[in-house]
């Protein structure tokens, strides 16, 4: 429908490689709720929490990682990287138990911000499938 064509559309001129909000949250420009820092990720709270813990794990070094769909071979150091530290976010959050890790890649899968990032979600009940 027309919705879901704007919506791609949209999401296809986001993946130009232009900056994004990220960098402004990376740079300190804008605030953020910090839940765990290092010198190659940023963790913080999701503006729109979708649980009791909603944190975003992000690269600091953007490098053509758009999406997860866009990965490289000489991504695959920041890629486990970033999964190990949504495990020390859990690990902080108290939802070691339980949690989730969830990335959305392209516009079929509602990505909206075109600089890679992993939700950590927990804190309640999760349920499956996802929407
Ligand atoms: O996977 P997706 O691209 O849809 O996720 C982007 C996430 O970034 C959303 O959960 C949104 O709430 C969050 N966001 C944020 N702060 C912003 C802009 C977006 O936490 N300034």
């Amino acid at each position: 429908n027309n919705e879901e064509a704007a919506a791609q559309a949209a999401a296809a001129d986001a993946d130009s490689g232009a900056p994004t909000i990220f960098d402004k949250i990376i740079a300190k420009e804008i605030p953020s709720t910090i839940v765990y820092e290092d010198e190659k990720v940023l963790a913080f709270r999701d503006i729109s929490p979708q649980a009791p813990v909603h944190v975003l794990v992000i690269p600091k070094f953007r490098d053509g990682l758009t999406q997860l769909g866009k990965a490289e071979a000489r991504h695959e150091e920041i890629l486990g990287h970033l999964l190990y530290a949504a495990k020390i976010v859990a690990e902080k959050e108290g939802i070691l138990d339980g949690f989730r890790v969830v990335i959305n890649s392209g516009p079929t899968a509602c990505q909206s911000v075109y600089h890679l990032h992993l939700h950590v979600l927990g804190g309640r009940q999760m349920k499956w499938p996802p929407g």
